[in-house]
């Protein structure tokens, strides 16, 4: 087991806060009508949306030049008539802020003073994230109004909301329906529940999501966004989603096609940092993570690094979101070449560019078995856009062989033994 635990909404946070762009992928999208015989449109251009001039102009205004991948296939959905409920999942940083935030705006009717659309969040700041993105996207629209549905936010009860977009966590927003009685939840059309799998890993978000969900009226739009679908996000959203159009963007990491597997048997944890250190050139051609079992190891490996003059960037649990942001940001924009973190740290923030990942530790679950899941997590990293990239794990007893064995048996991947002109190679193919 991993040694320190990250809220999954703090991941999120920290991918937002470090996405300034929207991030390439080849992955494979796969969309699934609910009625197969209606034509599937997929657009290439913002014009084919037919939108209002002015949500157009905001657009632009963002330097959206197209819609990404995901946005080609949700966008006409989400914008058809008669309104569609859709089921969407990709990556962060693939486009779905984007695309729900135009849905909103162009959904809404400006002349009608009322609430019309609701858009909920696991959190605070992730509200507050999704929420200036809206504000951004519609300032060319200034008849369009947006409400904070979060603590502190006070409101005058049974004085209802003028706001027609209304973003907000869902306590907030029980509150001002249930108790202050300022948004009528009949009126509502457009339901956006995002971050569905950070939702979820709250349970009273996921009944207070389920508690507004029961009120809204049957004809509402709903649009549900995850950006992974593990079987518990699929029975909320079958909940929450009659009828859905489901559209997933696969992640290009489900195959270890492009990566090259080592196993180096290093019998301590001092055997291991030396061979690190060994390493290092390779690790600094190109960019590298090293994965460790605890907090505590990761902690123990950077000092040892820097100690040799190394330098290294520690993402671990202890640290505030700004802080988690500035260094992931410091190494995405190359100023440290190498990142020692546990898994649970760096678990779906994304680092791009990253060649080599090193598994200091291997990854095994409670019962000492390869958790390949996160073996993938990790090394999926690497490799990206047809690169090639290397995985290489450090071995420490027999028991880890058995690891490797399982691994190699549950990807169909030979991991091959690490000799000295295995890194020579490693090195010449980074450059
Ligand atoms: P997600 O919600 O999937 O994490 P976002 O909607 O936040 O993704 O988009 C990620 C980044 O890409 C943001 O910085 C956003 O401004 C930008 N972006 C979104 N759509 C486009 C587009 N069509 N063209 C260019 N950039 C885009």
């Amino acid at each position: 087991m991993e040694g320190d635990k990250v809220d999954p909404a703090e991941v999120s946070l920290v991918n937002k806060m470090i996405r300034l762009a929207l991030k390439r992928t080849t992955s494979e999208i796969e969309v699934v009508r609910r009625d197969p015989n209606s034509p599937l449109f997929s657009v290439k251009t913002f014009e084919e949306l037919c939108l209002k001039p002015e949500l157009l102009m905001g657009v632009y205004g963002m330097g959206f030049n197209r819609p990404s991948t995901i946005q080609e296939k949700a966008l006409p959905l989400m914008l058809a008539q008669p309104p569609q409920n859709l089921i969407a999942q990709s990556q962060s940083g693939t486009g779905k802020t984007a695309a729900f935030s135009l849905a909103v705006l162009s959904h809404v009717n400006s002349a009608h003073k009322w609430t019309q659309a609701l858009c909920i969040a696991p959190t605070y700041e992730l509200a507050l994230q999704t929420g200036q993105v809206i504000e951004q996207m519609g300032k060319h629209c200034p008849e369009i109004k947006l409400a904070y549905a979060l603590r502190g936010n006070k409101m005058v009860p049974g004085k209802p909301l003028q706001e027609q977009i209304v973003v907000g966590t869902p306590g907030t927003i029980l509150d001002w329906c249930k108790k202050w009685k300022i948004i009528d939840l009949k009126k509502i059309t457009l339901f956006v529940l995002d971050e569905a799998d950070v939702m979820i890993a709250t349970q009273g978000h996921r009944d207070q999501s389920i508690r507004i969900h029961r009120q809204l009226s049957k004809d509402c739009q709903m649009l549900f966004f995850s950006a992974t679908f593990e079987e518990a996000v699929w029975k909320f959203a079958e909940l929450i989603v009659p009828d859905a159009n489901i559209i997933r963007l696969r992640r290009e990491e489900e195959t270890l096609d492009n990566i090259k597997q080592f196993y180096v048997f290093c019998g301590s944890k001092e055997e291991k940092f030396t061979f690190l250190c060994d390493l290092y050139g390779s690790m600094t051609v190109a960019q590298a993570m090293i994965f460790c079992r605890t907090c505590k190891t990761a902690a123990w490996l950077a000092a040892n690094l820097t100690k040799e003059g190394h330098s290294i960037a520690l993402l671990s649990g202890e640290l505030t979101v700004m802080q988690r942001a500035n260094i992931i940001q410091r190494f995405r924009d190359g100023k440290e070449k190498v990142l020692v973190t546990t898994n649970v740290c760096s678990r779906g923030i994304d680092v791009e560019q990253v060649s080599l990942v090193v598994n200091f530790d291997l990854p095994v679950d409670v019962d000492g078995k390869a958790d390949n899941e996160t073996y993938l997590h990790r090394i999926g990293r690497t490799g990206r856009f047809g690169k090639r990239g290397f995985a290489i794990n450090m071995v420490d007893s027999d028991a880890g062989m058995d690891v490797i064995e399982q691994i190699e048996i549950h990807f169909g991947r030979k991991i091959q033994k690490l000799e000295l002109e295995n890194v020579e190679a490693i090195e010449k193919d980074l450059k």
